[in-house]
Order: structure tokens, then C-alpha cells, then sequence
């Protein structure tokens, strides 16, 4: 491990004892691939499989694995959906048995947050799903409220809205200007503090950059 992975191994455990104190299961991994090892352990065979839209799970391989094992994944990202079908299909994850997410921000203290333009994300992250799996790079990880909820608006909303190719002012300046537009990809924010339900949200830290 060179000085920055020692550096960011020992505060993402203190996010881990963070998150589980909030009532969370939180695992740390080296690796992207560990983390993908660690998130199929945590999903059973058959189940159904729900989705929050993520670069971090594509880059780890978990949608891929989610596509090609043996599970019923409710997949509004694939090719060739009318916008009807990818509604149903978004609808359908809400409730599925299991929820697989990236996350915009985790501060030190283990608050979740995440901000959406429709709101399907938000609505898995809260109620619905028996289990829901967030996989987070260390880069997510902020020392406070006020650095995520910065860090929502001002670092993740641009790069989502350049990747989704809207045409939002935060692609051009790298800032949030709070728009008006329809196409405002920043309408809901949720911050999780606690989980009610012991367990039921479960948090892989990984030691490397990840998504936005
Ligand atoms: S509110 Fe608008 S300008 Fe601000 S980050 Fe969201 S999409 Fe960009």
C-alpha cells in the first residue's frame, strides 16, 4: 500500500464504525474487485435485484455480474427501453428484494447523501427493498453535512448532468448555479442518518477512486 492508500485504509474503517453505530453493515475493501466479491456475497441467488443509477457499480462489475448471474435485475439502463418501460422498470426496483447504489457523499460521521432528478434512487434508498447495497470509492467520503451537500451540487450534479448529456450551466462552469431549467437533474436530497432497520442498509467502502 503506498502513503495514500494507508491514509485513506484508516479513515474509511472509521467510517465503517461511522456507519454501523447508524445502524448500517459497512465493509471496507482494497479494491474494486473485492468490492464486487463482497457485494455478491450480500445478494442471494434469485433474488430480485433493483438499481440506483451508478458509474461506481458499472465500474466495479457489479451490474454486469447482476446481468449475467442468477438474478431477476430490474434493469432500467439496458438497450432499446421506451420511456414507458424504463419508468415500469424503475417503479418495479422499488420494491425489489434487493437495492444496488452508488452514493454521492458519505461524511465521516456516516450520513448519507444523495441527491436525484426523479427520485427512484431516493425511493429504494428509504423504503421498499429488504436490502439495500450502496457502493461508495473513497473519494465520496467528506468530513461534514455541509461538505457533502456541497459536494452533491458542486462536484457530483456536473459530472452526472455532463454524463447524462443535459445541458445544464453546471456543465460549462463545473459549479451549480441552482437552475431553472426542465432538465435540472438536482429536484430531491436525501440524507440518511440512521437505518431503522438493523442491517438493512449495507456500505462497501473501497480504497480507490470511483464515479463521481
Ligand atoms: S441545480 Fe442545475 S446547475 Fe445546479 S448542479 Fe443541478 S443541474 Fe447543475
Amino acid at each position: 500500500m503506498n502513503e495514500k492508500e494507508q491514509y485513506w485504509s484508516i479513515r474509511l474503517r472509521k467510517v465503517v464504525e461511522a456507519l454501523e453505530g447508524n445502524g448500517m453493515e459497512a465493509f471496507v475493501t482494497d479494491t474494486r474487485k473485492e468490492a464486487l466479491t463482497r457485494a455478491l456475497t450480500l445478494i442471494p441467488k434469485g433474488a430480485t435485484v433493483g438499481l440506483g443509477g451508478s458509474r461506481t457499480v458499472g465500474e466495479v462489475g457489479l451490474l454486469e455480474a447482476l446481468r449475467q448471474g442468477d438474478y431477476t435485475l430490474y434493469d432500467q439502463y439496458r438497450d432499446g427501453l421506451s420511456p414507458e418501460e424504463s419508468m415500469r422498470i424503475r417503479k418495479d426496483g422499488t420494491h425489489a428484494d434487493c437495492f444496488v447504489s452508488g452514493s454521492n457523499a458519505i461524511t465521516y460521521d456516516g450520513k448519507i447523501v444523495n441527491v436525484d432528478g426523479l427520485g427512484n434512487r431516493l425511493a429504494g434508498f428509504c423504503f421498499g427493498p429488504g436490502t439495500v447495497i450502496i457502493v461508495a470509492g473513497r473519494n465520496k467520503i467528506v468530513p461534514d453535512l455541509d461538505a457533502a451537500l456541497y459536494r452533491v451540487r458542486n462536484v457530483a450534479a456536473p459530472m452526472n448532468a455532463r454524463r447524462f448529456g443535459v445541458k445544464t450551466p453546471c456543465v460549462e462552469t463545473a459549479e451549480c448555479s441552482d437552475c431553472d431549467l426542465p432538465e435540472r437533474i438536482c429536484n430531491l436530497t436525501l440524507i440518511i442518518e440512521k437505518s431503522k432497520i438493523e442491517g438493512r442498509m449495507k456500505v462497501i467502502l473501497v480504497n480507490e477512486d470511483l464515479g463521481f
